[in-house]
């Protein structure tokens, strides 16, 4: 599989001064994939992110994308070339209206009249970002809050999307919602999806293909379909035992 993934990350480690925060993940990313890491509280998962959009630079190891390396490549770079991140927790500017927020999505582009069809594409996504335009994005609810940090980081015209934990303080309906939408974005355009999420049921049944993190290694692969079958992922990740 690593072999025809578009993001292919081979024995990265990265650290946070002497805290191991990843040793040694090798993962790959297929074009057109949803492609998710599951992992508990401080398994990692936000530093595979972080690594990856340049953030943090690794340790060690190596991560191609298009069979270029960018690693130590700055993170605005790393947009350009194709890679949008949605952080953990949205990040999003409070004090600029909803507009704004996704225009400085679209800061690395100088496509203006792509960049507006753009913004009517996320606006037919997330219908309630339009009606919330002009006000403070600080004053949204925090489902809103994710659609925002998703449509902003949509608004980079990205090839792939690396999506952080966007259930995080969702309550479970809008996390499904939130989640058809993300697997429609990508039925859609094609856009190539990475989430990592602890909602290890919500995750599984929206991706394709699966890893398990546990203390920043990854322990097990497979489709999410074979994954959710496997005895110690329902019971340590779905709750059914
Ligand atoms: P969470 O869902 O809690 O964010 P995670 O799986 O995303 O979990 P990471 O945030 O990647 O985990 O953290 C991995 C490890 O690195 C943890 O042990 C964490 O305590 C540590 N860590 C994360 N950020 C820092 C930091 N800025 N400084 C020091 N240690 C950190």
């Amino acid at each position: 599989r690593e072999e025809r993934a578009v993001l292919r990350l081979a024995n990265v480690e990265s650290s946070y001064g002497q805290v191991k925060a990843i040793r040694g993940i090798s993962l790959g990313v297929a074009r057109g994939e949803v492609v998710t890491v599951l992992g508990s509280n401080g398994a990692g998962k936000t530093t595979i992110l972080k690594t990856i959009s340049g953030i943090l630079d690794p340790d060690k190891g190596e991560i191609l994308y298009d069979g270029r390396s960018i690693v130590g490549e700055d993170p605005s770079v790393i947009v350009r070339r194709g890679i949008s991140h949605v952080p953990e927790g949205r990040e999003v500017f409070p004090l600029l209206s909803v507009r704004d927020n996704l225009l400085m999505g679209a800061y690395t582009r100088s496509d203006r009249d792509a960049v507006a069809r753009d913004l009517e594409m996320v606006y037919g996504y997330f219908p309630i970002l339009k009606e919330r335009a002009q006000q403070n994005a600080g004053l949204l609810s925090g489902g809103q809050q994710q659609m925002l940090a998703i449509s902003r980081a949509l608004m980079a015209d990205p090839q792939i999307v690396l999506l952080d934990e966007p259930s995080l303080g969702l309550s479970p309906k809008l996390t499904k919602e939130i989640f058809e939408i993300v697997v429609r974005i990508n039925r859609e355009r094609g856009t190539t999806i990475l989430v990592v999420e602890q909602n290890a049921n919500m995750a599984l049944n929206a991706a394709d293909y699966g890893y398990v993190l546990e203390n920043g290694r990854i322990v097990m692969e497979d489709t999410c379909a074979a994954l959710r079958e496997k005895d110690d992922i329902k019971e340590f990740y779905l709750g059914m035992k």
